[in-house]
């Protein structure tokens, strides 16, 4: 076969977070698919790089008040200790905050620019006037247009699911200093996708020639059928990123120099050792360039990459392979279960990453489908498959070969029937790899070890071991089994590597590769005691994994004076009564905590002066069905909840309860909210009401429930 010469990317990780289990899916489904083609004697380059610019590290960086530039350093190292810990084996890796990337982007640009395809329009954007930028759809909230959902994003309700502009938004306020935004006009420059040379080239590219998956292609048909618009490329100042040639003040948008970002890194390396760039990039390249994405990135590498390949004169990408989510245990990862496990804890709880690279193999296909990540299911599936299957194999013949045979194999014939096994599958097994089918390749590869074990089962080692007149059957089954294993072992490689390199050190064997099915361990020999080579996933180890991930409930109230500089910094966030914030009187017991979101609440303790039935009918009660409720980013005690109260309609509420409630448990119940309560804007939205918990000394916080047949918008008096 002739050697491939392919050019692998993943997806760039954002320099802004932990790499998490969920990104895991896509590092290791690209990192089996290029090992197992570099097995197969194919020159291969694996390149990634961190993303490093836009708005969201620019204003990480001043939160933390660090540079952008000390942020994605640390958040670089970062992911390359994460990715090293699960064998993530890139030929490079790099940043896109490089001259490299810097002069590619340019260059990109310029070329688009002589082309005509760059156009520069005048836009209507949302501008912060207190922090003097302008602002991110994901930086505006407001009201909702269609539904009046109060607190939505500047792009989308997540109430009523409609997407609109931003400038759409009722009573808009910036999520970066609060202040109302102000329309303002600058000049953006655009790449004119919807130029018709880019329609005629990119319905070619996506339909008809096979660089895409048949669900892309249908997704993307949709796309067409909705039209092609022109892209946005430009961010005005203050922006971290690259400044455009001859437009001080424009930066390119991060999405732009993302892409080109692996073009910087595969650059890099070229530069770094000597390989021939322009033979794998150029213009009629016939190397191959494979790009592995997730789904939610379709749009930006199957549409405008190509056509900014295409139109300044490189070569478009040979394949772009889409794979889905991850969920755990059926549901979205989860903060609050435990189930947003993040790459470094799951290292540092002493799990061992190839029962993961294993499981995942598993479960993913060639297909855009997620995968789920059941937790039984996988201790189950690596204890019975790995450890008490496959490695059981070896440890099964290896003990009576170091000890009654000096460790020294005797000749085996390729024509053992186990062995023909073994050479037949591996073509299909190499194509269900080469095609990412690789849940069935494992199913090949578990089906040979099955068979392996039944054929180890008849020739009984354990009882030849009994009488030295069967020594010689004993030391050639022990022979035999243990040349099935290494072959098996070349088979599994991809998936698990640093497993197999411990295989090649206890066999001492060569480094395996797909040729080594070809060849068995001569006569004569000599293997290395046999050690334990992975040991079983303990239950344990995973509870103590998502406990590990679960966030922190602690009661509010444990430390009211601690959490100070915290409150100031949660304005309006605070869900301490008033007039414990100014306490400084640290003899006081700590008051219980209250639900209360709510800056003027009188907090009712007992010795509460009487009122009159006037002043109680001030207060409107209602009914109310929890909709929705979740986690707000960054608040240590809220949760956003959406509130169905009949006919008063949608109402959210932060509610100082995340300490008591997990807001899975909480959705579909009915509480009781006060619904007259001046709305408060609090720095992660407009609370608007609260709703009723009752708490004592002691921790504990427990929200009222009707009796059964009350009614979303019921009055209660
Ligand atoms: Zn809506």
């Amino acid at each position: 076969m002739a050697s491939r010469r392919i050019l692998v990317t993943s997806a760039l990780p954002y320099a802004n977070g932990a790499i998490h289990l969920g990104h895991l899916v896509e590092y290791i489904q690209t990192d089996i698919w290029v090992r197992f083609q570099k097995m197969q004697g194919h020159e291969v380059y694996y390149v990634c790089a961190d993303d490093t610019h836009g708005t969201a590290i620019m204003l990480r960086a001043e939160k933390e008040g660090i540079t952008p530039e000390a942020l994605i350093a640390r958040v670089l190292q970062e992911h390359q200790r994460d990715f090293a810990g699960f064998n993530i084996a890139f030929d490079n890796y790099y940043t896109t905050h490089s001259e490299e990337t810097r002069t590619l982007s340019s260059a990109f640009y310029e070329r688009l620019k002589a082309a005509g395809l760059i156009d520069v329009k005048p836009v209507e954007q949302f501008y912060d006037p207190v922090k003097e930028m302008f602002l991110p759809d994901r930086f505006i909230k407001g009201e909702c247009p269609k539904c009046g959902a109060k607190d939505q994003y500047g792009d989308s309700c997540e109430v009523c699911g409609s997407t609109y502009s931003p400038t759409d938004l009722k009573n808009p306020y910036s999520v970066v200093s609060g202040a109302k935004p102000v329309r303002k006009t600058s000049d953006h420059y655009f790449f004119k996708l919807s130029d018709p040379r880019c329609k005629t080239f990119l319905e070619k590219w996506t339909q008809e020639d096979e660089h895409l998956q048949p669900e892309a292609r249908n997704k993307i048909r949709e796309w067409f059928e909705q039209g092609l618009n022109d892209w946005d490329i430009s961010r005005d100042a203050p922006y971290f990123g690259f400044e455009i040639p001859g437009a001080p003040g424009k930066y390119f948008y991060v999405w732009l120099d993302a892409p080109i970002g692996y073009l910087g890194s595969f650059r890099q390396l070229c530069d770094r050792t000597g390989l021939d760039y322009d033979s794998f990039v150029a213009a009629g390249s016939t190397a191959e360039m494979i790009h592995f994405i997730g789904k939610d990135i379709l749009y930006f590498h199957a549409l405008f990459w190509p056509a900014m390949l295409k139109f300044a004169g490189y070569r478009t990408p040979s394949q772009v392979y889409a794979h889905g989510f991850l969920t755990v245990n059926g549901e979205k990862m989860s903060k609050s279960r435990g189930t947003f496990i993040t790459a470094e804890s799951y290292i540092e709880q002493g799990l061992n990453p190839e029962w993961l690279r294993y499981y995942y193999a598993a479960k993913l296909g060639a297909a855009m489908e997620d995968i789920d990540l059941n937790l039984d299911d996988f201790v189950a599936r690596v204890n019975s498959d790995l450890v008490g299957k496959y490695v059981n194999i070896a440890s099964r013949a290896a003990g009576f070969l170091t000890k009654r045979f000096g460790g020294k194999l005797l000749p085996v014939q390729p024509t053992l029937p186990q062995i023909h096994a073994v050479r037949a599958a591996a073509p299909g097994i190499a194509a269900f790899y080469d095609s990412r089918e690789y849940g069935k390749a494992l199913r090949e590869i578990m089906h040979l070890v099955d068979e392996t074990n039944a054929w180890i089962d008849g020739a009984k080692p354990w009882e030849l071991a009994r009488d030295a007149s069967n020594d010689t059957r004993l030391h050639e089954v022990c022979s035999q089994v243990l040349n099935v294993f290494r072959l098996i072992t070349v088979l599994l490689k991809p998936v698990l590597p640093k497993l197999a390199s411990s295989v090649e050190a206890f066999l001492n064997t060569e480094t395996l590769d797909w040729r080594s099915i070809d060849t068995l361990l001569a006569a004569g020999h000599q293997i290395q005691p046999y050690t334990h080579l992975m040991t079983r996933v303990d239950t344990k180890q995973i509870q103590a994994l998502t406990a590990a991930n679960a966030e922190t409930l602690q009661p509010a109230a444990a430390s009211p004076g601690k959490k100070k500089q915290e409150k100031t910094v949660e304005l309006g966030a605070q869900i301490q009564p008033k007039d414990e914030q100014k306490g400084t009187d640290a003899a006081k017991p700590p008051s219980p905590p209250t639900p209360l979101p709510e800056g003027e609440g009188k907090f009712v303790a007992a010795e509460a002066a009487t009122i009159t039935i006037d002043d109680f009918s001030k207060i409107d009660l209602r009914i109310a069905r929890i909709a929705n409720a979740e986690h707000v980013e960054g608040a240590d005690k809220l949760l956003k909840l959406t509130l169905d109260v009949g006919a008063l309609g949608t109402k959210q509420v932060f509610a100082g309860i995340k300490s008591a409630y997990d807001p899975e448990t909480l959705k579909g119940r009915l509480t009781v909210m006060v619904a007259n309560l001046a709305p408060r804007k609090m720095k992660f939205g407009l609370s608007e009401g609260m709703v009723l918990a009752a708490s004592g000394d002691a921790p504990g916080l427990f929200i009222l429930s009707p009796d059964s047949g009350a009614e979303p918008g019921m009055k209660v008096k």
